[in-house]
């Protein structure tokens, strides 16, 4: 595809990005779809992002891509927004700028994938860390469960983010045994286990033998956690499905078609293993 000056400019707004498979998973389904599109990662270094983010109205963008630190800005920038935290805008033709946060429905889809049946097996879920994704993912599965116990090193984010949902719970870092050993669901949603972070002695021993182990770290995809967990028979759901489902919800909030899972993962697994 040429780029003209009538192609569709969407881009990710973070600071880093450089690291970011974004472009690679957006501009594959732009190519799979024929769109006139290209997406592209920029770095937003401002004192005032949301200042920023909502300067962007006169640039005629198409969608953006929040990333960390700039997804609570990017609420504020919107017109219209569902939460405090957002990681998609989208720019309607009558000029309003609409902000979703799709790491939640995108973090459901990958378990749905990973894990058919989880809904009728899981009541009782212990979410790993207390920070953005933990917050979305926490609100897309509590009204789906009986609990979401969060678990953080910082204990009072845990209580506020325990406190943010009807079922809500929160535990002692110093009490992780006890919350593997009482949950169906695991989410490990801290920076933990990425590639060159320390990785605990994850306490997988504790756990029962039907419990689901999700990590959405995906550098590296096989985290120390899901090592331990597979080694132990559970089923266990990496970081890359959240990430495809939550830019298909994206995509699809952009382009009205969401785009096809399994191309992007095919892709995304060739771009971490070269
Ligand atoms: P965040 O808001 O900065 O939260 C970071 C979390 O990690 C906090 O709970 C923090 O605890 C905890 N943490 C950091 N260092 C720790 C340590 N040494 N020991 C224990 N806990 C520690 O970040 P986020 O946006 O929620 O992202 C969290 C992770 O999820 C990142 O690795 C990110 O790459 C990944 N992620 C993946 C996807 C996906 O699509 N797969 C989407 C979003 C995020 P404190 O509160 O104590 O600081």
């Amino acid at each position: 595809m040429s780029i003209t000056s009538a192609t569709r400019l969407l881009v990710l707004l973070g600071d880093p990005v450089s690291h970011s498979l974004s472009p690679l998973m957006h501009n594959g389904w732009i190519a799979d779809h024929g769109l006139d599109a290209v997406y592209v990662a920029l770095r937003l270094e401002s004192a005032n992002p949301t200042e920023t983010i909502r300067a962007l109205k006169a640039l005629d963008i198409a969608g953006a891509n929040i990333t960390v630190p700039h997804k609570e800005a990017a609420a504020r920038a919107a017109d219209v927004c569902d939460g405090i935290v957002a990681n998609t805008l989208h720019w309607g033709v009558n000029g309003v700028v609409s902000a979703f946060n799709t790491d939640g429905p995108g973090f459901l889809d990958a378990l749905s994938e990973a894990a058919p049946n989880w809904a009728g097996q899981v009541r009782r879920v212990l979410i790993i860390g207390a920070g953005g994704a933990a917050l979305a993912i926490g609100k897309g599965l509590s009204p789906r469960v009986d609990t979401v116990c969060f678990i953080n090193r910082t204990l009072a984010r845990a209580q506020a983010a325990a406190e943010s949902l009807g079922n809500g719970q929160h535990l002692r870092w110093e009490a992780m045994e006890r919350g593997f050993a009482d949950a169906d669901l695991i989410v490990q949603a801290t920076t933990l286990g990425l590639a060159g972070a320390p990785a605990p002695a994850w306490p997988v021993a504790h756990c029962r033998a039907s419990t689901i182990v999700a990590d959405i770290v995906y550098r590296p995809l096989q985290t120390e956690l899901l090592r331990v967990a597979r080694a132990r028979g559970l089923t266990a759901m990496d970081g890359l499905g959240m990430l495809i489902h939550q830019g298909a919800r994206a995509f699809e909030i952009w382009f009205g078609v969401r785009p096809d899972a399994a191309t992007a993962r095919a892709r995304l697994l060739a771009a971490l293993a070269s």
